[in-house]
C-alpha cells in the first residue's frame, strides 16, 4: 500500500521544523503544511468525498496548491490540476470529462480573474457538487465571488490530524490533461507509483549544494507535470524548501534567488532567456550575481529544445551547466536527462533515467535502429488516458508508450530529437495543439477553413499563426479574429498572427500541408 502524500508526511515526521514553503513573507514548516493538508482531507471526507473521486484544482504556484493536492491525495481522491489560463468553456470541459466532484479555484486578480471563470464553469457542470474559493487575501472567510465559500471558512474546525487512505500503487493519483490529435484534451492517469518513482529518480539527478542547503525556486507551474514532479514532489522527497513564484519575471526571479539563497532552478528555455535578459538589462550592482551564482548549483531545462547558445550563455553568467530533461505528461514526466556532470552532448536529450527504457519505432511499432519515433517503457508510463480506449490502443502496446517525438540515436545511445510526428506547437513551454485551435476558429461565422501552425519566435520558441479561408462574401480583419479567439482560448493558445488565403496547400488525400505553410 502506498500514497504519494508520503512525500509530505515523511518531512512532517522527520523534519517537522524544516521550512517547506516560502511565499513572500509567509514561511511554513513541514509540520504546519502537513497539518493544513490534513484539514483539507478531513473537509473532503466530511463532504462525502470517497477514494477515487476526482478533485479539480485551479491554482497558480501558491501555498494553496500543495495544501489541496496533498489533502485530496490523503483522502484517497484523484487530483485534477487545471491550467490557470483556461477559459470557462475549457474549464467546464475538464470538469465534465474528469467527472470532478469538487473544484478548488484561486480567486485571482483583475488581470487573472480565475475565480470568476472557474465559478462560471462550475455552475455549468451538474455533477460537480461543491466549489471552494481559494481567496487572494490569506485567511479571508468571506468570498468576493457571490455565492462561493472560502477555503478558510470551509477549513474552520477541521482537525489537523488525518489517517491517510492507503492506495494500491497502481491506483490513479493525478489526472493531467494534455491534448492530442483529436483536438480535445485527454486526461493522462498517473498512478501513485508513477509519480513517486519519478520524484525519486529526478531527485537522484539533483546536484547537492556543498553546505547542505536545498532551496528551489518554484516558478514552473505546478499544474503542469514538469513543475509538479521536479519542483514539488522531488523537492519534498529531499525535505527541501520550495520558494513559490506564481508568475515568471526575470528581474523578480533574480531578486528572490539572491534573497532566499536559491540552490536549484528548473525552467523552460523561455525562462532561461528571461533570467539572462534581466541580468543584461539591469543597472550594474542591482543584483549580487556572485552570490546568486555561488548559491545555484542545479539548473534543469525541459519542455522544449534547449538552444545550445542559451545553455552556453547561462553557464557563463551563472557558472552552472544546464541539465536538459525530456519527458511528457504521459510519462510522469521524466524519461531522459542530458547531464553535463556525467556526460552530455550538445543538442541531445541524453540517456534514459534509471528504470526507464527508450527505443525507436516506425508507424507500425517495428523497432528502428537509428531514427524513428521514441517509445518509452518503465515505471514512468501512465496507466492510460481516462475513458479513452481508442486513444489508449493507439499509443500503448506491451508496456510501451509511443511519444509522437521523432529522434535519432547515436552509437553511444544518446537521443537527439529531430522532429515531431504529432501536430503540436510549443509556445514558451506550453503545448498548443493546432487541432483544438482550428476547431474553435472554424466556429467563427466568417471562417470556412483554418490551419494553425507554429512559426519560429526568438523567445517563445514558436508563435501561433492561423491561415484562414473566409466564406464567400464574408469579411473579417486579422485583428478581429485575434480578439475573437482571445475570448475563447487560453492566453497561450490563441493565434497572434492571422493570414487570409484563398486556398491552402493540400495533399491528394485532402490533408493540409502544414510543412509548406510553416515554410
Ligand atoms: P507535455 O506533455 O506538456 O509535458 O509535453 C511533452 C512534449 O514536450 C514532448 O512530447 C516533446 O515534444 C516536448 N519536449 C519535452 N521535453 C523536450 C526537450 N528537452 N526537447 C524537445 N522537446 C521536448
Amino acid at each position: 500500500m502506498l500514497n504519494l502524500s508520503v512525500l509530505l508526511e515523511d518531512g512532517a515526521r522527520s523534519a517537522p521544523e524544516k521550512e517547506c514553503l516560502v511565499f513572500g513573507d509567509l514561511r511554513l514548516n513541514y509540520a504546519v503544511t502537513n497539518m493544513i493538508a490534513n484539514q483539507v482531507a478531513n473537509l473532503l471526507v466530511s463532504r462525502g468525498v470517497r477514494p477515487g473521486d476526482r478533485i479539480a484544482l485551479a491554482s497558480p504556484n501558491l501555498p494553496y496548491f500543495p495544501f489541496v493536492y496533498f489533502g485530496a491525495l490523503k483522502a484517497g481522491a484523484v487530483v485534477v490540476p487545471l491550467n490557470v489560463l483556461l477559459t470557462p468553456r475549457e474549464i467546464a470541459y475538464h470538469l465534465e470529462d474528469s467527472g470532478a466532484k469538487a473544484l478548488f479555484a484561486f480567486t485571482g486578480s483583475p488581470e487573472l480573474p480565475l475565480g470568476e471563470r472557474s465559478f462560471e464553469a462550475f455552475n455549468q457542470v451538474e455533477g460537480c457538487e461543491f466549489y471552494v474559493d481559494l481567496p487572494s487575501s490569506p485567511g479571508a472567510t468571506e468570498s468576493t465571488i457571490d455565492g462561493a465559500e472560502t477555503f478558510w471558512k470551509a477549513l474552520d474546525g477541521q482537525p489537523g490530524e488525518f489517517e491517510t487512505v492507503q492506495a494500491d500503487p497502481d491506483d490513479t493519483a493525478v489526472i493531467i490533461y494534455t491534448s492530442g490529435t483529436t483536438g480535445k484534451p485527454k486526461g493522462a492517469q498517473l498512478s501513485h507509483n508513477n509519480l513517486l518513482m519519478n520524484a525519486v529518480v529526478s531527485s537522484g539527478m539533483v546536484e547537492p549544494h556543498p553546505d547542505g542547503r536545498d532551496v528551489a525556486l518554484v516558478v514552473l507551474p505546478l499544474f503542469h507535470i514538469f513543475g509538479q514532479t521536479v519542483m514539488l514532489n522531488s523537492v519534498l522527497y529531499r525535505h527541501g524548501t520550495m520558494v513559490l513564484m506564481p508568475r515568471f519575471d526575470g528581474a523578480e526571479a533574480l531578486r528572490i534567488m539572491e534573497k532566499e539563497g536559491v540552490t536549484g532552478f528548473a525552467g523552460v528555455p523561455t525562462m532561461y532567456w528571461g533570467l539572462l535578459g534581466a541580468v543584461q538589462s539591469a543597472e550594474p550592482g542591482t543584483y549580487d550575481l556572485e552570490k546568486i551564482a555561488s548559491d545555484v548549483v542545479d539548473a534543469v531545462s525541459g519542455g522544449s529544445a534547449l538552444p545550445g547558445q542559451l545553455s552556453q550563455d547561462f553557464t557563463k553568467t551563472f557558472g552552472v551547466g544546464i541539465k536538459e530533461g525530456y519527458g511528457l505528461s504521459e510519462t510522469s514526466p521524466v524519461v531522459s536527462f542530458n547531464n553535463p556532470k556525467i556526460k552530455a552532448k550538445t543538442g541531445s536529450i541524453g540517456l534514459p533515467v534509471w528504470g526507464v527504457e527508450m527505443k525507436l519505432i516506425d508507424n507500425d511499432w517495428n523497432d528502428q535502429s537509428e531514427e524513428g519515433e521514441i517509445a518509452v517503457r518503465g515505471h514512468c508510463v501512465m496507466k492510460g488516458y481516462h475513458n479513452r480506449p481508442d486513444a489508449n490502443a493507439e499509443v500503448l502496446r506491451d508496456g510501451w508508450f509511443r511519444t509522437g517525438d521523432i529522434a535519432r540515436r547515436d552509437e553511444e545511445g544518446f537521443y537527439f530529437i529531430v522532429d515531431r510526428s504529432k501536430d503540436m506547437i510549443i509556445r514558451g513551454g506550453y503545448n498548443v495543439y493546432p487541432r483544438e485551435v482550428e476547431e474553435v476558429l472554424m466556429t467563427h461565422e466568417a471562417v470556412s477553413l483554418a490551419a494553425v501552425v507554429g512559426v519560429p519566435h526568438d523567445t517563445h520558441g514558436e508563435e501561433i499563426k492561423a491561415f484562414l479561408i473566409l466564406k464567400d462574401g464574408a469579411e473579417a480583419s486579422p485583428e478581429e479574429i485575434v480578439e475573437w479567439s482571445k475570448e475563447r482560448l487560453a492566453g497561450y493558445k490563441y493565434p497572434r498572427e492571422v493570414e487570409f488565403r484563398t486556398e491552402l496547400p493540400m495533399t491528394s488525400t485532402g490533408k493540409i500541408l502544414k510543412r509548406e505553410l510553416r515554410a
